[in-house]
């Protein structure tokens, strides 16, 4: 860090605290060379989520496009959108958490099932056969099948 006065690079911290917001950190420093004094501010980097597709495609993360999908699933179902949009923000969150920059589509979309799952079983088929792209209608079967006999 640079004196902004006389450019050198050498200064000491004399003083640093949270700032405000507790996401950066404000330090005072003094110039070794001219003794001057001045303040840096030191910000945790967000890095945004990266999603990778199974064409290896890279994509921002976007918790939207999730709600949109799980909303089109529970179509007519008597399923609180805002439980919807509160169990994909705790989604988000847990991506966030992970400490990974990227997240495969394939993941969250096993995320996703589980938590339809949870909530609405039609809900969870619909999604599910969109997600997994059933070829036929046997396989869409099958996976209804182990359903039913789960449930
Ligand atoms: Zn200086």
């Amino acid at each position: 860090m640079r004196c902004p006065f006389c450019g050198s690079p050498d200064s000491r911290v004399t003083d640093s605290r949270p700032a405000e917001d507790e996401n950066a950190i404000r330090r005072r420093r003094e110039c070794l060379n001219c003794g001057k004094r001045f303040t840096t501010w030191e910000k945790t980097e967000v890095i945004p989520l990266t999603v990778v597709k199974k064409d290896g495609a890279r994509v921002p993360f976007d918790s939207g496009k999730i709600l949109s999908g799980v909303m089109k699933a529970c179509y007519k179902r008597s399923v609180p959108v805002d439980l919807l949009r509160s169990r994909v923000n705790a989604l988000e969150q847990e991506f966030n958490q992970s400490g990974e920059n990227e997240i495969s589509s394939a993941r969250i979309g096993e995320k996703v099932m589980d938590m339809l799952k949870e909530i609405d079983q039609i809900a969870y088929v619909r999604f599910a056969s969109v997600y997994r792209e059933f070829k036929d209608a046997e396989s869409f079967m099958d996976e209804l099948r182990e359903l039913l006999e789960k449930a």
